[in-house]
């Protein structure tokens, strides 16, 4: 398992939080993660310091001429190899339609050039709504990770992206691996637990064991355009997401 899209449709739950800072933890450990920004926002970008002028240098170009991934990745100073975003990405919803080979085109580019091969995994950060972009990340995936934060109408959206992996998986023919992810958890409060039991008893043994805890690193480090190890490598936040890759690589998401 190698490519791993962070979806959710709902914003603000931690996808761009989670891509980052699970591609740094890779990185850290000697990989070579390739993150690819499918957010117009280009938060994930901005944060790993790359920005691109034009929306030619980015994953639009792709979509628009057909370029080779490998002429689009950028290197970022946390050692993630970084597919930028752009502004315009926002046109792909309404310029190519939604026919199999728009939405399959991500899949079809990376498995021919084999991006998420070797131990360099692609992890996908996805923007928040299932339109071309995120069914491009879902179809070209391995595995889908959703944040889930720990509040209730995040809890809803869990079980609209459930749906929407159910409705998609007769045109994927097949099951799509995933694991819901417990985001921005703060275990003194109730509501958080309640959400925690929610989660669990909706989807068993596909939540991640690991929580991600409310933590001011993990909020202030975009500021500083750092990953949470760059920015505060002791912190709680880079932990979580530590003790997150080690329970993934033993799930088998990051083995060749
Ligand atoms: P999304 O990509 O789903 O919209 P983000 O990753 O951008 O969500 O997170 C939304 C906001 O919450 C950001 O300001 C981010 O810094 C903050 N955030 C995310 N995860 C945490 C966390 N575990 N603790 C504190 N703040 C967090
Ligand atoms: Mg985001």
């Amino acid at each position: 398992m190698t490519i791993v899209a962070v979806f959710n449709q709902k914003g603000g739950v931690g996808k761009t939080t989670t891509t980052l800072n699970l591609a740094a933890a890779l990185a850290r450990r000697g990989g070579t993660p390739c993150g690819i920004d499918l957010d117009p926002q280009a938060h994930f970008s901005a944060i790993a310091g790359v920005t691109a002028g034009a929306g030619d240098d980015t994953v639009l170009s792709l979509f628009q001429r057909n370029r080779p991934l490998s002429e689009l990745v950028h290197g970022a100073a946390s050692g993630i190899r970084v597919i930028p975003s752009h502004m315009e990405l926002s046109k792909v919803d309404t310029l190519f339609g939604k026919g199999y080979n728009v939405v399959n085109r991500l899949n079809v580019a990376l498995r021919a050039e084999r991006l998420g091969s070797g131990g360099s995994p692609v992890l996908i950060d996805c923007c928040p709504m299932i339109g071309v972009l995120s069914l491009n990340a879902i179809f070209a995936s391995d595995c889908v990770l959703v944040p889930v934060s720990a509040d209730h109408l995040s809890y809803k959206s869990a079980l609209q992206v459930e749906k929407a992996l159910r409705a998609l998986e007769p045109v994927l023919k097949r099951r799509v691996k995933r694991r819901y992810l417990l985001t921005r958890f703060d275990a003194r409060r109730r509501m958080a637990r309640e959400i925690q039991d929610m989660l669990v008893q909706q989807f068993g043994e596909e939540v991640c064991r690991t929580r991600i805890a409310e933590n001011v690193s993990l909020a202030e480090s975009p500021a500083h355009n750092k990953t949470v190890f760059e920015h505060a490598p002791s912190s709680r936040g880079a932990q979580d997401y530590d003790a997150l890759l080690d329970e993934l690589t033993a799930a088998g998401f990051f083995g060749e």
